[in-house]
């Protein structure tokens, strides 16, 4: 059976100890792999040959680090249908969502740094004839980035290719539950040439090698994503050392739908939003929030979607919605099935857990799951499922549902469906989210900036936010 290697020190090499755990493919629930249990020596390791590859990475034109990063990009490219095939079977979502969506936008996240970073310029700013002022922006140093299991090479390069592109080296973790594409990533990493040290990957538990990841002394920002709790631990940390931290959290996002809107984009488009990836995207919405009006045409229509979105082989080409990525979620997601029956849900669509059959008879599959009859401010409707769940509630003022949607401690995403241009202004500006989308969902620009407020995190990324969270700024300032 394959073994996943860390990546240190441009080596693929065991962890230390020479441990590792099983890897499970969600939709059979069988072991296909295992995975380095590395511990804090790996991490040391690792923040050693970064910083002996600091000097002479961060001191490269960003020409020069550009064209190494535009091979690695390509090379992503040219393996596309290889890394979609490893993460449809590590993660349990559709091999045709990673192909067309996810895979690709990783090769752009390289690219696009790698080409912003030859245009990230120094300010000046002249004081009339008698003095000048330039501001320089430098790498940190060696820098943490710690990704979830969700999106998993996709969230990685988000923050692994703005912080080479600024000239840091980097020590990586992606998720214990989907290590696969990142080592497949170290391999490509070799391939492209990039430096030894430049990048190391670490696999292995986050409480296990989270820790040194954060809090070691060599190590002067973190870049996390992930749950809130993690994130919060992290800043409990990693904040009295004063390294800068970067937290991409939880969400519980609303979907707003007027009357006004155009029906049959807003319910595609919804159902597209609540079971994309089994639900397992920070910016679905999971609370739908529907103007009375046209509440029960809208559900009926919902209802009718929802049903014919096909579960199972995350491989076979007419899946729609793959297996959950580990059991602990599985439980966790149908826990909170039951939890809402018990706080007076119906549920209108799904609400079980599906047997595939054949290989498939252990995975961990869940039909989606709609449900209605909720209050807004109870568990469900407040806590993140991070599942194939959407609730239905009406409204009947802008008000009303503005209260609503801003209820959660979360503020990460909203949609807006409207024809009505000035009420979509109107109250994307009263939404409390770092993201609104009027009349769309997840389309996307790298250049804007990407990020939550309240407990979904602290901090930007995308675009130049992330160039300059991974530099430091220097004033210079000289008297003529
Ligand atoms: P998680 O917090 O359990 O784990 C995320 C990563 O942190 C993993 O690599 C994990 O090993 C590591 N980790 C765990 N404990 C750690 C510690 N003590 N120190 C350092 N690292 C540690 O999250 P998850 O279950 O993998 O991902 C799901 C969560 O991620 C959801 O809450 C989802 O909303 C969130 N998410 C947010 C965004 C965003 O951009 N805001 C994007 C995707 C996912």
């Amino acid at each position: 059976m394959q073994k996943i290697l860390n990546y240190i020190n441009g080596n693929l090499i065991e962890p230390h100890k020479g441990e590792f755990m099983d890897n499970i493919n969600p939709a059979t629930g069988k072991v296909y792999s295992f995975c380095p249990d590395s511990t804090s020596e790996d991490v040391e390791l690792a923040i050693q040959a970064a910083k002996a590859a600091f000097p002479s990475w961060s001191a490269k034109s960003a020409n020069d680090r550009s064209e190494i990063l535009l091979r690695l990009a390509n090379l992503i490219e040219k393996n596309n249908d290889k890394l979609a095939e490893a993460e449809s079977i590590d993660q349990g979502k559709p091999f045709w969502l990673a192909q067309k969506g996810e895979i690709p936008r990783a090769k752009a996240n390289i690219h696009f740094f790698a080409t912003a970073i030859e245009h990230f310029a120094s300010e000046a700013h002249p004081m009339g004839d008698h003095a000048i002022n330039y501001t320089l922006k430098t790498p940190l140093g060696v820098v943490s980035c710690i990704s979830p299991w969700n999106l998993p090479l996709y969230l990685f390069t988000w923050k692994i290719a703005p912080a080479l592109a600024a000239g840091n080296c980097v020590v990586a973790k992606p998720s214990e539950i989907t290590p696969m594409t990142a080592f497949l990533f170290s391999e490509l990493c070799i391939e492209a040439g990039l430096p030894a040290g430049v990048l190391n990957i670490v696999h292995g538990l986050g409480p296990k090698v989270g820790p040194t990841m954060t809090t070691h002394p060599d190590i002067k920002a973190v870049s996390f994503t992930g749950g809130t709790k993690t994130g919060a631990e992290i800043a409990r940390n990693a904040a009295p050392l004063f390294k800068k931290l970067s937290l991409e959290l939880g969400g519980k996002n609303p979907n707003i739908i007027f009357a006004d809107c155009d029906f049959k984009k807003a319910v595609a488009e919804s159902v597209r939003s609540s079971f994309t990836n089994q639900g397992e995207i920070c910016l679905c919405g999971s609370r739908i929030f529907i103007e009375r009006g046209i509440y029960e045409t809208f559900k009926t229509e919902f209802i009718n979607q929802t049903k014919l979105l096909k579960v199972g082989n995350p491989l076979a080409p007419d899946t729609k919605v793959g297996a959950i990525a580990s059991k602990v979620h599985f439980e966790k997601v149908l826990s909170y099935i039951d939890l809402a029956k018990e706080e007076g849900g119906t549920i209108l669509s799904g609400g079980n857990s599906v047997n595939v059959g054949g290989e498939f008879s252990e995975g961990y599959f869940i039909e989606p799951t709609v449900i209605e009859g909720l209050s807004f401010d109870c568990r469900t409707n407040q806590e993140e499922i991070f599942g194939p769940v959407v609730t239905l509630t009406p409204f009947d003022s802008e008000e009303e549902v503005l209260m609503m949607a801003n209820s959660t401690e979360y503020g990460l995403a909203a949609t807006i469906w409207t024809e009505n241009l000035t009420k979509a202004h109107r109250v994307s500006a009263q939404i409390k989210s770092g993201i609104v989308w009027i009349n769309c969902w997840l389309l996307r620009d790298l250049r804007t900036p990407f990020g939550g407020v309240k407990q979904s995190g602290v901090g930007r990324e995308g675009g130049w936010e992330a160039l300059r969270f991974f530099t430091e700024q220097k004033n210079v300032c000289i008297k003529l």
